[in-house]
């Protein structure tokens, strides 16, 4: 699929809940979202009937997020039934990992090959502090359980806030024990705790890591997706990067689509643009309605994000990131 601006969408982001086990402050508010109800949340049969026309219009590349994606219920059945979807290559769970320990091996029998973990310090305090309701060694206890059944790539989510989770020495470290990519993104201050102040800007994120130890250019993983310059510590098995959707936004380069828990379209991560895919699912199916609304899709994607980035709409948990 292409939109009007001519660039090819090939990539879906599936929200599957927007319930967490965790809270984390640049993310969801203290008492969390308000509860979708039961049949407000698309079932699996649906996002699959989705999925297939999407596959058949050229969306090869999908990831689950949430919320928290294994949270949801019947998950690793979800995995399954979109991996026999024809035409999609490459399927990825973004999860906080707190119920990797649980799920792991599942996964990786349901055909799931890699993952992204949101990890946001590797200091017990500031983890629990930042994650309100988690605790490092269970989220630690999810890495190790990603790497023992060999997920890859599996990638490191780390936000940065500055005052806060900006010491990025430990995750370095952590390149040298670990085929890990960490992935610093700049905090997009649109969550719950708004103030820009938190914002460490991509630029003085690679002069940190530079002045940490001594980088080399390392392969990009999969070739794909928005992270840039992935470096290492020579003979490290992991590796860093830095993602910088506030500095350097990438619209121009966007090439996703996201579906929300709740049946939305969404085009835009920061506009509230949003087409309800309902209609083309309930009562029945309808491959044509929906292909009708992925066409509209197309026309509607806007070529950026509005001026003012905070207007959308909905908080981060249930857009899924
Ligand atoms: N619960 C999963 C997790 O934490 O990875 C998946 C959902 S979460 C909304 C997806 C990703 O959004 C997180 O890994 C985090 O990197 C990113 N995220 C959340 N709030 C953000 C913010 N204010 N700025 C930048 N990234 C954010
Ligand atoms: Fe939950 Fe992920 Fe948001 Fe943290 S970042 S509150 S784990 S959805």
């Amino acid at each position: 699929m292409t939109d009007r601006f001519g660039r090819t969408i090939d990539y879906l982001r599936i929200s599957v809940t927007d319930r967490c086990n965790l809270r984390c402050r640049y993310c969801m508010p203290e008492e969390g979202v308000p509860m979708l109800g039961h049949k407000d949340i698309l079932r699996f049969e649906e996002i699959v009937a989705f999925m297939r026309v999407a596959a058949s219009d050229g969306i090869v590349k999908v990831r689950l997020t949430g919320g928290e994606p294994l949270c949801r219920l019947g998950i690793v059945d979800l995995v399954r039934m979109l991996l026999a979807v024809p035409g999609l290559h490459d399927l990825s769970v973004t999860t906080n990992g707190i119920l990797l320990p649980q799920f792991a091996a599942d996964l990786k029998a349901a055909g799931l090959k890699r993952v992204n973990i949101g990890l946001p310090s590797l200091d017990p305090t500031t983890y629990a502090h930042l994650t309100r309701l988690g605790s490092l060694d269970t989220a630690l206890a999810g890495l190790k359980a990603a790497v023992d059944i060999g997920f890859d790539p599996i990638k490191l989510n780390v936000v940065v806030l500055r005052g806060v989770n900006d010491d990025l020495a430990p995750y370095l470290d952590l390149t040298r024990r670990l085929p890990v990519e960490v992935r610093f993104i700049e905090y997009m201050p649109i969550g719950p705790l708004g103030e820009d102040h938190y914002l460490v800007p991509a630029t003085e994120l690679r002069r940190r890591l530079e002045a940490l130890a001594p980088l080399e250019p390392a392969d990009k993983p999969d070739g794909n997706g928005p992270a840039q310059d992935y470096r290492r510590i020579p003979g490290a098995p992991g590796t860093v990067a830095v993602i910088a959707p506030v500095s350097e936004h990438f619209c121009p380069t966007c090439n996703r689509l996201r579906l929300l828990a709740d049946g939305h379209l969404r085009l835009c991560l920061f506009g509230a643009d949003e087409i309800d895919i309902r209609p083309a699912l309930r009562p029945v199916v309808n491959d044509e309605a929906l292909r009708a609304l992925l066409v509209r899709a197309m026309q509607q994607k806007p070529e950026c994000m509005p001026e003012t980035a905070r207007h959308y709409g909905r908080a981060m948990g249930s857009i899924g990131g």
